[in-house]
């Protein structure tokens, strides 16, 4: 082992999906010596599986205790486009990371509750969205019942968002051996010195302050530190997939009430078919349904929302579901936090942070500088001047997770379809 005392680091960042990229990003152009260390692949969990929409607070203002959480999250829109049109000055550079749509549209079905819901969407919006007339439509929407609405919130490939962050900072990204590949030296959770090991390799590290920004892993990582696991809690989601040649590429929600009913994205696979990753209450009522269950009521919800999609020419078509915790910090109803979420413990030598949401990066990692400065600053340890240890060099590079729908097995359409009703 090199530098057994420990080589001095600014902030340790652990783990890294969006909100840990995005803070490391900050640090390093806060002139912070700061490393990021991932136990598997970057983005695991939740990030790779986002749907990568910048809500601008649309959806949250369907339902009125929402509001608060629409104003935390109304910027983020314009930061995002700025940060994907401009070099990195006020944030990462995300001019390489692949923007899939501009805007989501909006529509309702046509039913009293699905009218209603769009009405409040549109009356307690600050930034309101834009009605088209029958065509301007995507055509799948022509025939939608009421008004359609193109909402101006930019959907992003969430793997070339992790991608174009992580390229951006090389050797400061780190990767160890699974969980057990991170050791603490530390007392009431304030951590004096952690050891990183991947493969024969081992590096001690000595940090100024550390940022746990590690999703679900959060609660293992403070369990270990002798803190309450229950910090956080986890809303789960089984969501659904369809793939074909056929689908046209097409980012929107349907609205039912005060309900997403679902939420539709996509994204082209390696063979050039259109996989679509349908979330919203579709994904949240599913939890409760088996695999074959949720393919069904999915194929079933999408006969429903968009009549005039027709499955019948696609040959193709095929279906998946996947399931995954949001972890985010504990609220006492087990409700969405309204914005990104930090404890800070030790004066900000220790703090967990979830970003509620992915379009709450930036956010988050505001936050995380705001409650580390002081232990960072104050500690003497050397500063972005100072090169990135080269002992960390001896550790893997991890790379970016892959998509969830390339790990799951797929059902012929016509299985679904003939599978018991749900
Ligand atoms: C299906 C789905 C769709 C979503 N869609 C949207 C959307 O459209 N728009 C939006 O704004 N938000 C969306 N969200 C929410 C958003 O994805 C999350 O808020 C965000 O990605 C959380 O990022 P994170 O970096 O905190 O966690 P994660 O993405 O879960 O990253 C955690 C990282 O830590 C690593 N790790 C885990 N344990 C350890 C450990 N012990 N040591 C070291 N590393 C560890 C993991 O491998 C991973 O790289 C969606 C969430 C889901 C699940």
């Amino acid at each position: 082992m090199s530098g057994s005392d420990g080589h001095p680091v600014g902030l340790l960042v652990i783990g890294g999906g969006i909100a840990g990229l995005w803070t490391l990003d900050a640090a390093v152009r806060a002139g912070w010596n700061a490393v990021l260390v991932e136990a598997f692949e970057l983005g695991r969990g939740q990030s790779v599986a986002a749907q990568g929409i910048i809500h601008g607070g649309l959806k949250y203002t369907l339902r009125e205790r929402d509001l608060e959480a629409a104003g935390a999250i109304a910027e983020m829109p314009a930061f995002w486009r700025e940060r994907h049109e401009s070099e990195g000055e006020t944030g990462p550079d995300l001019r390489r990371a692949r923007m899939s749509a501009p805007c989501t549209w909006m529509w309702r079905t046509d039913t009293l509750s699905s009218r209603l819901g769009m009405l409040g969407a549109k009356a307690a919006l600050r930034t309101r969205p834009h009605a088209v007339e029958e065509d301007e439509r995507p055509a799948l929407l022509r025939s939608a019942p009421g008004t359609v609405l193109r909402v101006a919130e930019p959907v992003f490939d969430t793997r070339s968002v992790l991608e174009t962050l992580a390229r951006a900072h090389g050797r400061r990204i780190v990767g160890v051996d699974g969980i057990e590949g991170i050791e603490f030296s530390s007392a009431g959770g304030r951590v004096e010195r952690v050891i990183l090991r991947s493969g024969d390799f081992e590096v001690a590290i000595r940090p100024a302050a550390v940022a746990l920004a590690a999703g679900t892993g959060n609660e293992g990582l403070r369990a270990r530190l002798g803190l309450d696991p229950e910090a956080g809690q986890r809303r789960p989601l089984h969501m659904a997939l369809v793939r074909s040649r056929s689908l046209p590429e097409f980012h929107g929600h349907c609205v039912d009430g005060n309900r997403t009913r679902v939420t539709i994205t996509s994204a082209r696979d390696d063979r050039d078919r259109v996989v679509w990753q349908l979330g919203g209450d579709l994904a949240e009522r599913g939890v409760g349904r088996d695999d074959a269950a949720q393919r069904r009521a999915a194929a079933e919800e999408l006969r429903a929302v968009l009549p005039t999609l027709g499955f019948d020419g696609m040959e193709d078509l095929e279906w998946s579901s996947y399931r995954v915790d949001r972890a985010e910090r504990r609220t006492r109803a087990g409700l969405r936090p309204d914005d990104a979420e930090v404890v800070s413990l030790h004066g900000g030598r220790l703090v967990t942070a979830w970003p509620t949401k992915w379009a709450l990066a930036p956010r988050l990692a505001a936050s995380v500088l705001a409650a580390t400065r002081d232990a960072v600053e104050s500690s003497g340890f050397p500063t972005i001047a100072d090169a990135v240890p080269a002992a960390l060099d001896g550790l893997r590079r991890p790379r970016v997770a892959p998509y969830p729908w390339e790990e799951r097995s797929w059902t012929k359409h016509r299985d679904v379809v003939s599978a018991e009703p749900v």
